[in-house]
């Protein structure tokens, strides 16, 4: 159940700059959210982040307001930030400052967004295989990846691992098996295997689920194997949940593979919890 926030949201501070101008929601707590700059849009490569934020009214501070915000990483492709936006895949995380916020507010309601910024970006010109490890929302960074390969007219082969804890959690699941299934009859598509795992298989929310289980980093060293999947030939991005970056990390280290051939962006830092002291279950 969605805990009550009570914090007033400023409509019409003055920083605001952009606007929310798309939104649709996978689940409860998982939704699809598209910012807009006021003007042009500011290029970003894809892997990149956005911050966005709101101001809230707090009497403490000398202007009366601060602003909250968070830092996504951006899901679309760089391509139709100006005449689009920037869509951002966010989990609600209960207790949390900033996304509790971002769920309260109705399309058209005015942000502050800044950026982009980051180092977790393709390398140029590797063609070997894009092993792409994310634990929930992580996996927004290679679904903006693939789309600003795809439009480029040079896919990179992919292997798409995407681990949460019920399937109904799976965001962009249709796109990526649409992505997988014309490609593999040949009708264009994207070169990937689509390899998606959940958690917890006994839950009720997985019956019926018939894929692969376990947590993501535990199926690393296993699909490397099943799919020949070598230093050599592989070049990994891992994004999301710190302490699934980490255990995914040391597994292809004992695979062999050299540091700089393992990329990783952290959502938060290791140990850390939600401020407001909530729970959250990206896996
Ligand atoms: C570079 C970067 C890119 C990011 N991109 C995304 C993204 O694309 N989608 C996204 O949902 N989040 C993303 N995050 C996380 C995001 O910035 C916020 O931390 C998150 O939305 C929680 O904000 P909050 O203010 O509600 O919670 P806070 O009060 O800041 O609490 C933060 C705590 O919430 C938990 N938490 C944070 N993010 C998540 C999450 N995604 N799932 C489960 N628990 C979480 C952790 O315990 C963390 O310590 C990214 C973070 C970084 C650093």
């Amino acid at each position: 159940m969605l805990e009550l926030d009570e914090r007033v949201i400023d409509t019409d501070a003055p920083q605001y700059n952009a606007s929310l101008v798309a939104r649709s929601d996978e689940t409860e707590s998982l939704g699809y959210f598209t910012v807009k700059f006021d003007g042009s849009a500011t290029p970003f490569l894809s892997g990149q982040y956005m911050t966005i934020g709101v101001f809230v009214v707090d009497p403490t501070t000398p202007t009366g307001t601060k602003i909250v915000q968070r830092p996504y990483s951006v899901a679309s492709d760089p391509g139709i930030a100006d005449s689009t936006g920037y869509e951002l895949y966010v989990r609600l995380v209960q207790g949390g400052l900033f996304t509790p916020l971002l769920w309260r507010l109705p399309l058209g309601h005015r942000m502050r967004m800044i950026g982009p910024k980051g180092k977790f970006t393709l390398e140029p010109d590797d063609d070997r295989t894009h092993l792409f490890i994310s634990s929930g929302t992580g996996n927004a960074p290679f679904v903006s990846m693939m789309k600003m390969l795809l439009r480029e007219g040079r896919p990179r082969k992919a292997v798409f691992l995407n681990g949460v804890s019920y399937a109904g959690d799976l965001g962009y699941r249709a796109l990526l098996e649409g992505w997988e299934r014309d490609s593999a009859m040949g009708s264009g598509g994207y070169p990937v295997q689509y390899i998606p795992t959940v958690s917890r298989p006994s839950a009720p929310e997985n019956a019926g689920w018939s894929g692969r289980s376990g947590r993501v980093e535990a199926i690393v060293a296993p699909v490397c194997a099943e799919l020949g999947l070598t230093p050599d030939n592989t070049i990994a991005y891992i994004c999301g949940n710190p302490d699934m970056i980490l255990a995914a990390e040391e597994t292809l280290l004992g695979l062999g593979f050299p540091e700089p051939q393992v990329k990783k962006e952290l959502y938060w830092p290791k140990g850390k919890e939600p401020t407001g002291g909530g729970t959250s279950t990206d896996e």
